[in-house]
């Protein structure tokens, strides 16, 4: 084993706080006992709060990609038409799940360098005159890309189209590190993950689910068992699960909502914000190319930088985690080689951040890639311009 602490710096699983570590460390209890209630209400209220819904919130002992099927299968039909809009290897996924369970995606193609764009969404929903089309998908942070879409956009275009379309956000690597408001913007069907900004371990999935997303559910015709929510809601209402539940994830959920709050829900994005542009600080000293193309697409979770042509993004990786222990995000599918990931989300902080840039800096020389030097001391100096506060909490 290396000596130190390993960097991990993908864009998910992300760093667990010894805080929640410590709150995992606690015997299993019986999930069907009386002193669990207060663990799944606390967990299931508190996650109202993260998503900003005043709706019903369910959790699965699964990874993201469970959710993304229990949104699809609970509001939709065989043969249905759904719109997803291709900002990256994510959306992509989502489609062939969409496939995969019997559904029509149509895909609005994208280079993989922004965000979805809304307003190709309401020309597309304006020519759907008999509503056939029956959800739009999008990813809210596109992990594969590092860029953002602006969902109340999206619903903006869907309400100018006069389209009765329900509105479903992959919030995976977005929820609690970018400002979400499931409310607010009208979004029917949320899915989300426990392993990135929750910063707990993979293994809880999240739908946040509005009133006419639970109306859809009556009528949907997917076939369903495990991921209905019908079976959810009875003792979910109670703080118990229709099986059993992640018992020691829930622990850790309800002290990672502990420690959001504490930080501040806008201070933690505003954290990740300033991670993010103090990253692209440094691409831009290195002479690299952030993938995302729209500065305003850019994400505050990841950054996906370009390799200069003829040279490998894995090898790269390979060499800086063999020589710094850190571990950086692949290209995936069609950026595969081409790209790497530097991941700032979850527990981090400036120094974490100056940390992860070193080894970044030091990996590009080491695995011979051109670059100009600099590029950590442009970071501290854009981490400067606006100083943290560590402990501004506590204070
Ligand atoms: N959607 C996004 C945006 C993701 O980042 C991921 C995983 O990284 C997924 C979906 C799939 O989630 P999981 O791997 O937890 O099943």
């Amino acid at each position: 084993m290396p000596a130190g602490r390993h960097f991990l710096q993908i864009p998910g699983p992300s760093n667990v706080p010894d805080r929640v570590l410590r709150a995992m460390d606690y015997p299993t209890m019986d999930h069907r006992g009386p002193a669990f209630a207060d663990v799944g209400r606390s967990a299931l209220e508190g996650m109202k709060a993260i998503f900003k819904t005043e709706g019903r919130v369910v959790i699965y002992p699964s990874s993201g990609t469970g959710a993304w099927e229990a949104a699809l299968v609970n509001t939709l039909s065989p043969g249905d038409q759904v719109l997803m809009y291709e900002t990256g290897h994510f959306a992509m996924l989502w489609k062939r799940l969409a496939e995969n369970l019997g559904l029509k995606p149509l895909f609005i193609e994208g280079d993989w360098r922004s965000g979805a764009d809304a307003d190709a969404i309401g020309e597309r929903l304006r020519a759907d005159k008999g509503h056939a089309i029956k959800a739009v998908c999008v990813v809210h942070n596109e992990t594969s890309t590092g860029s953002v879409t602006d969902v109340a956009r999206v619903r903006k275009a869907i309400d100018a189209a006069g389209h009765p379309a329900l509105l479903m956000v992959d919030t995976i690597s977005s929820l609690a590190s970018v400002d979400y408001r499931h409310d607010d913007w009208g979004v029917d069907v949320a899915v989300a993950g426990s392993q990135k900004g929750l910063m707990l371990p993979p293994g809880l999935s999240f739908n946040a689910i509005s009133d006419k997303a639970m109306k859809a559910s009556q009528a949907a015709g997917l076939q369903k068992a495990y991921w209905a929510w019908s079976e959810m809601a009875g003792p979910n209402d109670r703080g118990y699960f229709p099986y059993t539940p992640a018992t020691n994830l829930l622990y850790a959920l309800n002290e990672a909502i502990a420690m959001l709050h504490e930080e501040g829900l806008d201070q933690v994005f505003a954290r990740h914000s300033r991670h993010g542009a103090a990253t692209r600080a440094a691409v831009e000293a290195w002479g690299l190319e952030v993938l995302c193309a729209k500065p305003e697409d850019r994400s505050p979770v990841l950054t996906a930088v370009m390799m200069p042509q003829g040279h490998s993004a894995d090898n790269f990786r390979a060499v800086t985690l063999d020589h710094y222990d850190m571990s950086l995000g692949n290209g995936l599918s069609k950026v595969a080689d081409r790209v790497f990931r530097i991941g700032h989300l979850g527990d981090f902080n400036d120094l974490m951040l100056c940390g992860t840039l070193s080894g970044v800096e030091m990996g590009l020389r080491d695995a011979g890639v051109p670059h100009r030097a600099g590029g950590v001391l442009a970071a501290m100096d854009k981490l400067g311009q606006t100083p943290g506060r560590a402990h501004a909490a506590a204070e």
